[in-house]
């Protein structure tokens, strides 16, 4: 697969798309009524529908009966946590052995044309961002994510949340299924930007970021805190009449569906000519720049809050000028005050 025919490649093998990123249609006014239907499959498929499934399918096969969550115990609580590592192993592993062990497309759609494996580098446990990554994303990942699950299941058993039926009200509980992505990009950018305060930045939120060049692995190498403000998402099931399964797919579409932001490539190559975008260059770009791209475009929070870069020349422009005006804002109060000192 050529992929200069969607982008190009400079000096130090770092490819970017030719077209900037597109914030989704769905929020443009006036309405955008054919940019909304053509948008729409992507809005579905893939992800979406998989971390979807995933959800039925714990429901179905690994989610313990009512009666058992009505008591909170370590068994079934081990149980989650053991079902989700294995998930979270045979799903980031994919990936990390398709793209980054077996290398199968190279450094075909990759961002950043080298591999975190090639460097060593004392920000991470053990010197190895893989190492500290999948440490990090077992740990503490898998184990708040278990326990939210757990907190929530057990919520829904004891009548804690509303728990509306399928059967009951298809149409209320489709319409939640809908807006859970909506949800989730709400509750990461307000969570993104509330990390990204200096001192919390600081203390929590820049062990994400020591992946500059985020791998598979990356996407939930976080602090704890971080951790458990990100899979958080499921709270709000506690309020929203919905369902254990939406609650689940809440929890998946974090859990999960960090992996497509972290994969490093633009594409993915299915078979021979099958291409799946990993809609993932605001997310690299936020990796790269730090200040730029706090969502993930489905609303387009970032446009609205001046801190979009969709990785234009214009893009880059604004980011800059963005810096300048802040730096020059610094200076000034600094002259300011050291004005007052002077005069005191
Ligand atoms: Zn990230
Ligand atoms: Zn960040």
């Amino acid at each position: 697969m050529d992929d200069l025919k969607y982008g190009k490649r400079n000096k130090r093998g770092d490819w970017a798309p030719n077209d900037p990123v597109e914030t989704a249609p769905l929020f443009a006014f006036p309405p955008k009524l054919m940019a909304i239907l053509k948008w729409l499959p992507h809005y579905f498929f893939p992800w979406n529908v998989i971390f979807a499934l995933s959800a039925v399918a714990y429901w179905a096969w690994v989610i313990p009966p009512v009666e058992t969550m009505k008591t909170l115990a370590i068994g079934w609580a081990l149980w989650l946590y053991a079902v989700n590592a294995v998930c979270v192993f045979l799903f980031y592993g994919a990936f990390e052995l398709h793209l980054y062990v077996l290398k199968r497309q190279e450094n075909r759609f990759k961002y950043n044309g080298r591999f975190p494996s090639d460097q060593k580098n004392n920000v991470f446990w053990f010197d190895r961002q893989n190492v500290d990554n999948m440490l990090r994303t077992f740990l503490s990942g898998v184990t708040i994510w278990t326990a939210i699950e757990v907190g929530m299941l057990w919520a829904y058993a004891n009548g804690y949340a509303p728990w509306l039926t399928f059967a009951e009200n298809p149409w209320t509980l489709a319409l939640v299924a809908l807006v859970v992505p909506i949800i989730h990009e709400f509750h990461f950018f307000c969570i993104h930007r509330l990390i990204h305060v200096p001192f919390l930045y600081k203390w929590v939120h820049s062990v994400h970021h020591n992946s500059v060049n985020p791998s598979p692995w990356s996407s939930l190498s976080m602090h704890p805190v971080e951790h458990f403000l990100y899979l958080g998402t499921a709270f709000y099931h506690l309020i929203l009449p919905s369902n254990p399964v939406l609650m689940l797919y809440q929890l998946h579409y974090a859990g999960f569906g960090a992996i497509p932001g972290h994969v490093g490539f633009d594409k993915v190559e299915v078979g021979e000519d099958k291409l799946v975008d990993s809609h993932s260059y605001a997310h690299y770009l936020h990796h790269k720049y730090f200040e730029v791209n706090y969502g993930d475009a489905l609303i387009p929070l970032d446009k609205w809050f001046g801190t979009w870069h969709d990785g234009s020349p214009e893009g880059e422009a604004r980011m800059q000028e963005r810096y300048r005006r802040r730096k020059e804002k610094l200076a000034a109060r600094k002259a300011r005050t050291e004005v007052r000192g002077a005069a005191e």
